[in-house]
């Protein structure tokens, strides 16, 4: 089994989400270091980073990671917004460091018309960039499988694997599997079969020993939609089995595993029940 667990809250300071994955028994949480839909935040304060810390050392979590901003897009043709979004993303990994999360997750970015090669390759280089400014130390920067919305790439595992091809330094980066988005971008996991022969397509195109997180999240929508809508565990189109199979996969058993499902923590509460009840 994976270290299961969810994206908690934050909100009233950043040792609420030690005390809110504690309440819900999580193993993993993933959380925001500052407002999604902002681009700026006021630092991190040293007391509340040290007191995170000290929660987090007796807590039962063993993986933190961190998700960026909703607003970075480090593949925009916009020069302006590409700017930005790198600065904000060099800030992601500063915040992330400082708390010492295990993992940074990001979307890998929407190419707005101007075609999904550029784009990817304007998201590797833009990478390595950002490295030459800062070093992850310990972080491990994760990119996130997308449903293919608009024009979001990193719905095609080959993207994320021509993305890790420009990278100069691969190995301070991995993928995070969101269950709903490979779902949504019509990769079919619901039964034991489809989901052995998209981890095989997954291991001969990255390899299964990259994938050092999972967004556990069923699908509100159908099986190549590419429209981006979480349910919860059991209830989507998606269905339980799918989640049964990443639980038990030994290949997994201590990578994080957490639920972005929508209505808060009674409905994490209940998934994660399910999800534990699937465990053999
Ligand atoms: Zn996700
Ligand atoms: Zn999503």
């Amino acid at each position: 089994m994976g270290l299961l667990g969810a994206h908690v809250s934050t909100s009233g300071g950043i040792c609420n989400a030690i005390t809110n994955g504690e309440k819900l028994k999580c193993d993993a949480i993933q959380i925001f270091t500052k407002s999604q839909m902002r681009w700026d935040a006021k630092p991190l304060k040293d007391k509340d980073v040290a007191k995170f810390k000290e929660m987090w050392a007796v807590s039962r979590i063993k993986k933190i990671i961190v998700h960026d901003s909703y607003l970075i897009n480090l593949g925009s043709p916009d020069q302006e917004k590409h700017r930005k979004s790198e600065s904000a993303f060099i800030d992601e990994i500063k915040r992330a460091k400082e708390i010492g999360a295990n993992f940074l997750v990001f979307h890998p970015g929407a190419h707005m018309g101007e075609g999904e090669s550029k784009c990817i390759k304007r998201i590797g280089n833009t990478l390595n960039e950002i490295l030459e400014e800062i070093d992850p130390g310990d972080v491990t920067i994760l990119i996130e499988t997308t449903a293919g919305q608009g024009t979001n790439v990193g719905y095609r595992f080959e993207h994320l694997r021509d993305i890790l091809a420009i990278l100069k330094s691969p190995g301070k980066f991995g993928i995070c599997i969101d269950t709903c988005h490979i779902f949504a971008s019509g990769y079919d996991i619901r039964t034991k079969n489809a989901y052995e022969n998209v981890m095989r397509e997954f291991d001969n195109s990255i390899g299964t020993n990259k994938i050092f997180a999972f967004h556990l999240n069923d699908a509100k929508v159908e099986l190549g939609s590419r429209v981006d809508r979480h349910e919860n565990i059991g209830v989507g189109k998606i269905g339980k089995d799918a989640f049964g199979f990443i639980v038990n996969d030994k290949r997994f058993s201590s990578v994080p595993m957490v639920l972005e499902t929508p209505g808060g923590d009674e409905f994490y509460k209940k998934n994660l029940e399910i999800l534990r009840g699937l465990i053999r």
